[in-house]
């Protein structure tokens, strides 16, 4: 058997032992005599399996109980709607910062529904860096406000987060969920795609302020309604069952064998360190993002000259790091090094790229 190195933005790489765990359990889970995926989601036995998913989830990151957990399907995409037609009722306005194409999609679906304000946006200089905000240009009496935690195309990421007063913080987290500790309640909503660093796709969690709920327009459908998910503890209708069970995983590794997200964000740090720091001593490749907003888990660079990069991309791939090629708006590479990518190998995706500068200099 061979495994590559894969830095894929998404769907990405999955800790090893817990693929092993899943293909071990393949069969009979736990002496059920079934595989997880085709247990009747109203069974006991899957019921357990959700219910240790979503406590796993709110001790990992340390979730008040004011918030519920939703596990829900449609992708972070969704929620680009479900958000505003929940949240968007009181005055119907809302502002957006804009920080990546995820972003802007965000603010064009919310403007669909109501008054959707532009507070900033870094589009001037292709996304590269998170623009100051000024808080005297938010919308006092917006119905929430909106960001992306980490610009998972851009490599970019808040390092702190705006002052909203009392106006709900809604955050895209799809990139950076479980990545380091995280203070929720900070926050009104966090939605995240479980594909990046959670589980395999198919699985968006929400997890939202218990006042938030309840609100939404006459026009939302039911399955686009928060209320729906939450009186139904997320089983309203069938769940995404596998994809939660591998999120359940996930966690169990996260907090058995890694030690809590305080130790992920250490390693984190550690190989976003690596890497970076081997991009500012290069003389052939360069990072795109300004450093003081870079983000740790998706690091975009460059050489300067399309043709080495695209000869890098098949090289590196050659040598089994493969999805090393950047965002098709972009250019250049991305290294997406989540959770699950071992320190070892973004050690020898440097060495690589160390080689591959000595022969093409
Ligand atoms: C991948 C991604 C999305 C889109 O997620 P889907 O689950 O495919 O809808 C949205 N936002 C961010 C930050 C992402 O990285």
């Amino acid at each position: 058997m061979k495994r590559v190195y894969n830095f894929s933005a998404g769907p990405s790489i999955l800790p090893e032992s817990v693929l092993r765990r899943a293909a071990d359990e393949m069969l009979d889970y736990q002496g059920s005599g079934q595989s997880v995926m085709e247990m009747s989601h109203r069974s006991k036995v899957y019921e357990g399996i959700i219910n240790s998913a979503e406590s796993l989830l709110r001790e990992v990151m340390g979730i008040p109980d004011n918030y519920k957990v939703l596990f829900l399907q449609g992708g972070a995409s969704s929620q680009f709607a479900m958000v505003p037609m929940n949240l968007m009722t009181g005055s119907g306005k809302a502002d957006y910062v804009l920080t990546g194409q995820w972003a802007t999609k965000a603010y064009k679906e919310g403007a669909r529904y109501g008054e959707a304000h532009v507070v900033a946006s870094s589009k001037d200089k292709t996304f590269s860096y998170i623009p100051k905000l000024d808080p005297a240009t938010f919308t006092p009496d917006a119905d929430y406000f909106h960001i992306c935690l980490n610009n998972t195309i851009y490599g970019t990421r808040y390092t702190t987060l705006p002052d909203t007063g009392k106006v709900p913080l809604v955050a895209d987290v799809s990139s950076c969920i479980l990545s380091e500790p995280i203070d929720v309640s900070k926050f009104g909503v966090l939605y995240a795609g479980a594909q990046k660093n959670m589980a395999p796709a198919g699985l968006t969690v929400v997890i939202i302020r218990e006042d938030l709920i309840g609100h939404a327009m006459d026009i939302t459908p039911t399955m686009f309604n928060y209320q729906t998910h939450a009186d139904n503890g997320s089983m309203f209708n069938t769940p995404p069952c596998y994809t939660i069970y591998m999120a359940k995983l996930v966690l169990e590794w996260l907090k058995n064998d890694i030690g809590g997200l305080e130790e992920m964000k250490k390693i984190n740090e550690k190989k976003a360190g690596l890497l970076y720091s081997f991009l500012d001593q290069s003389k052939l490749f360069k990072g795109t993002v300004v450093p003081e907003d870079r983000s740790l888990m998706n690091v975009p660079f460059v050489t300067g000259n399309e043709e080495l990069d695209a000869k890098f991309v098949k090289e590196a791939a050659a040598a089994d790091f493969v999805n090393l090629k950047g965002h098709r708006s972009v250019g250049g590479m991305r290294a997406s090094i989540y959770n699950a990518m071992p320190m070892e190998g973004v050690e020898k995706l440097v060495a690589f790229m160390e080689q591959f500068e000595k022969e093409n200099r």
